[in-house]
C-alpha cells in the first residue's frame, strides 16, 4: 500500500516535471508518457472499486450473519426465561411438599409422643380393655394400623418430594446448557461484529484510495490541458513574431485550434446512461452513451486540438480526447478505431473516430465525456 502510494508520488513527480520541462524546451510537443501514467492511474483505480465492491459484498454478507445470530441469542434468550419460570414453579411446589411433610410428621410425632407418654399406662388399658388374647392382639394390631399409615403417609410426602428434587435438577442442568449455550452466542456475535468493523475500515481505506487516484488523475489531466495552452500560446506569439501584423490569422489563438464553446453532437441517437451515479452499478457514470453501430463516424464536438489518444483495456477502451480552449475538453470512448492523431488540429464536426465496443462495454455506443479544467461535467449543460 506505501509502496503503490510512493510509487503513485514519485510518477506525479515525474509527471509534472515532464509537463514542465516540455513546455520550456519542446514546446508543441505532447509526451506519450503523461497518456500513459493517467492511464495507468485508471487502471489502478478501476482495481481499487473493485477491491471497494467486493468489500461491501463481504460487509452486506456479515451483517447478514450478525443479524442471524442475534436472532438465534434472541430465542435462546426466551428459552431460558421459560426454564427459569418452569424452575420457579417447581421450586413452590417443592415447598408446598415440605410444608407437608412437615405437617405429617408432626402429626407423627405428636401421635408417638401420646403414646409413649401414656406408654405403659396407655398399653397396661389395652391389656386391661381386653377381654382375652385374641381382642388384646386386635387392638395392638389397631395402633400398629395408625403408626403403619402415618409412616406411609410420610414415605409418600417424601417420594413426591424427591421426584420434584429429580425435576428440579434436570431444569437447572438445561438451564446451565443453555447458558452455556448464550454465552457461545454472544461470543460468536461479537467476532462477527469484529470481523464487520475490520472490514468497514477496508472500505474506508479503499474509499481515501480511490479519492486520492481521481483526483491525481484529474490534476495530471490539468496539468497536461495547461501545457497545452502554454504550447497553444508559444505557437501564437512565435506565429505573430514571424507574421508581423501583416496576417489576419495573427489572432492570439492562431497556432491551435480554439473552439467556440458551443458543443456538438458527436453522433446522432438517443442517451441509454446519463450523466451522474448509477445505482444499478453502483458507479459514477462520467459521461453519457449514445447507442449507435459500431463503424459509425464520431465527430469532434468542437474544433480544438487532440489532446489524448490512447487504448484502456478495462476502461475507456479505444479513446480519444479534444481539448477546446478555455479548460474545456471532451472525451470520446469505445471506438473500433481511431482517426486521428495526438497533437493534430481538428475542425468542429469533423471525424475523429469510428464507434465500437472496445473497453469495458455491454455494447457499440459512443461514451461522451466534457471536462473543465480535466473534471468531468454534465455534457448535457454544454450540448
Ligand atoms: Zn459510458
Amino acid at each position: 500500500m506505501v509502496n503503490t502510494k510512493n510509487w503513485k508520488r514519485f510518477m506525479i513527480a515525474i509527471m509534472c516535471f515532464t509537463v514542465a520541462s516540455t513546455v520550456m524546451v519542446y514546446p508543441g510537443v505532447i509526451k506519450n508518457a503523461d497518456a500513459v501514467t493517467i492511464q495507468e492511474q485508471k487502471n489502478q483505480l478501476k482495481d481499487v472499486n473493485e477491491k471497494k465492491s467486493k468489500t461491501k459484498e463481504q460487509e452486506k454478507e456479515v451483517t447478514q450473519r450478525i443479524m442471524k445470530k442475534a436472532q438465534e441469542l434472541e430465542a435462546i434468550e426466551a428459552s431460558i426465561r421459560d426454564q427459569s419460570a418452569k424452575i420457579q414453579s417447581t421450586h413452590q411446589e417443592i415447598d408446598k411438599k415440605e410444608a407437608e411433610l412437615k405437617k405429617k410428621t408432626e402429626n407423627l410425632e405428636v401421635r408417638l409422643r401420646t403414646i409413649y407418654k401414656k406408654g405403659s399406662v396407655g398399653f397396661v388399658e389395652v391389656i386391661l380393655n381386653s377381654n382375652n388374647v385374641s381382642e388384646l392382639i386386635s387392638n395392638m394390631s389397631f395402633m400398629q394400623k395408625i403408626y403403619r399409615s402415618d409412616k406411609a403417609a410420610i414415605s409418600s410426602v417424601k417420594k413426591d418430594q424427591a421426584k420434584l428434587e429429580s425435576i428440579q435438577h434436570r431444569l437447572k442442568e438445561e438451564e446451565k446448557a443453555l447458558t452455556a449455550k448464550k454465552q457461545e452466542s454472544i461470543e460468536a456475535k461479537k467476532s462477527l461484529e469484529e470481523e464487520r468493523s475490520v472490514i468497514e475500515k477496508k472500505l474506508k481505506q479503499y474509499q481515501a484510495e480511490a479519492e486520492q487516484i481521481g483526483n491525481e488523475i484529474a490534476s495530471a489531466q490539468a496539468a497536461i490541458e495547461a501545457k497545452m495552452q502554454a504550447e497553444a500560446a508559444e505557437r501564437a506569439r512565435q506565429n505573430a513574431a514571424g507574421q508581423g501584423n501583416s496576417s489576419t490569422s495573427a489572432a492570439p489563438n492562431s497556432g491551435y485550434t480554439a473552439g467556440t464553446g458551443q458543443l456538438g453532437w458527436p453522433v446522432r441517437g438517443s442517451i441509454s446512461s446519463t450523466y451522474g451515479y448509477r445505482p444499478m452499478f453502483g458507479d459514477f457514470h462520467t459521461g453519457i452513451d449514445i447507442p449507435v453501430p459500431t463503424g459509425t463516424p464520431v465527430h469532434a464536438a468542437d474544433s480544438g486540438t487532440v489532446l489524448l489518444t490512447g487504448w484502456m483495456p478495462r476502461g475507456y477502451g479505444n479513446y480519444l480526447t479534444i481539448y477546446h480552449g478555455n479548460g474545456i475538453s471532451t472525451l470520446y470512448a469505445h471506438n473500433s478505431s481511431l482517426a486521428v492523431s495526438q497533437g493534430q488540429s481538428v475542425s468542429k464536426g469533423q471525424v475523429v473516430a469510428y464507434s465500437g465496443s472496445t473497453g469495458w462495454s455491454t455494447g457499440p455506443h459512443c461514451h461522451f465525456e466534457v471536462r473543465v479544467n480535466g473534471r468531468h461535467v454534465n455534457p448535457m449543460g454544454y450540448l
